[in-house]
């Protein structure tokens, strides 16, 4: 069995997914073809699917955002919101000069379902729920699963990275994977001011509803 340490090429050299490869223990990287039919994938082209995925997602997102600083109701949610729109564009930046490094057409990567579906149940929301602070408790909850998909994706780009040697690469998509983090903390600080807004209103709904019953018997 080969292990992880004999399998790692660290000379740093990028190479283009499109180049034909030899892998040092001698097996071909792409060409072959698997008794199901399927093209065999490599580490690479991993990396590659990967880079695109979270391409698209932030993309997405860039459309994504401006609707959600201007659904939040909090001022701080609002800033969070908007702060990490400048920021998902220079990810988004980042990974088209990894492309550009990688020889990777950016015109070839394809939706990222996962983040297409994400958006819309934040979508949702905005139709379900009426502007205020259970809303913004909703929002910051879509948001917090859009950040730990991005935390999952760049946290394995950087893991595929280290084991390909694309030392460079990695520490690029490491900024992002960071962003994503506190990001994802500033999340946590302001749900707790909202949540506590948000019980307060709804126990006031509750309230307002209950003493509304009474006095219709
Ligand atoms: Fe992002
Ligand atoms: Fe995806
Ligand atoms: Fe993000």
């Amino acid at each position: 069995m080969t292990t992880r340490t004999q399998n790692k090429n660290r000379g740093g050299r990028v190479q283009t997914s499109s180049s034909s490869r030899v892998r040092s223990n001698g097996s071909k990287s792409q060409t072959q073809k698997s008794s199901s039919g399927k093209k065999q994938k490599t580490l690479e082209n991993l990396l590659e699917d990967g880079l695109k995925d979270i391409y698209s997602a932030e993309t997405q997102l860039i459309e994504a955002l401006p609707e959600m600083a201007k659904a939040a109701y909090s001022e701080d949610l609002q800033d969070a919101f908007t702060n990490h729109l400048n920021e998902t564009k220079r990810q988004a930046e980042r990974i088209e000069k990894i492309f550009s490094r990688l020889g990777i057409e950016k015109s070839d990567t394809k939706k990222c379902e996962a983040m297409e579906g994400l958006i819309e149940e934040g979508q949702n929301i905005l139709e379900e729920y009426e502007e205020g602070s259970v809303r913004d408790s909703a929002l910051i909850i879509a948001a917090q699963k859009v950040e730990h998909y991005e935390i999952a994706a760049y946290g394995s780009l950087c893991e595929l990275c280290d084991v390909l040697g694309y030392n460079q690469i990695g520490s690029t998509l490491g900024r992002s994977l960071d962003e994503e983090k506190n990001t994802d903390d500033i999340l946590n600080d302001i749900a707790q001011d909202v949540n506590d807004d948000a019980y307060e209103m709804s126990e006031q709904d509750k309230e307002g509803q209950e003493s509304q019953s009474d006095s219709n018997q």
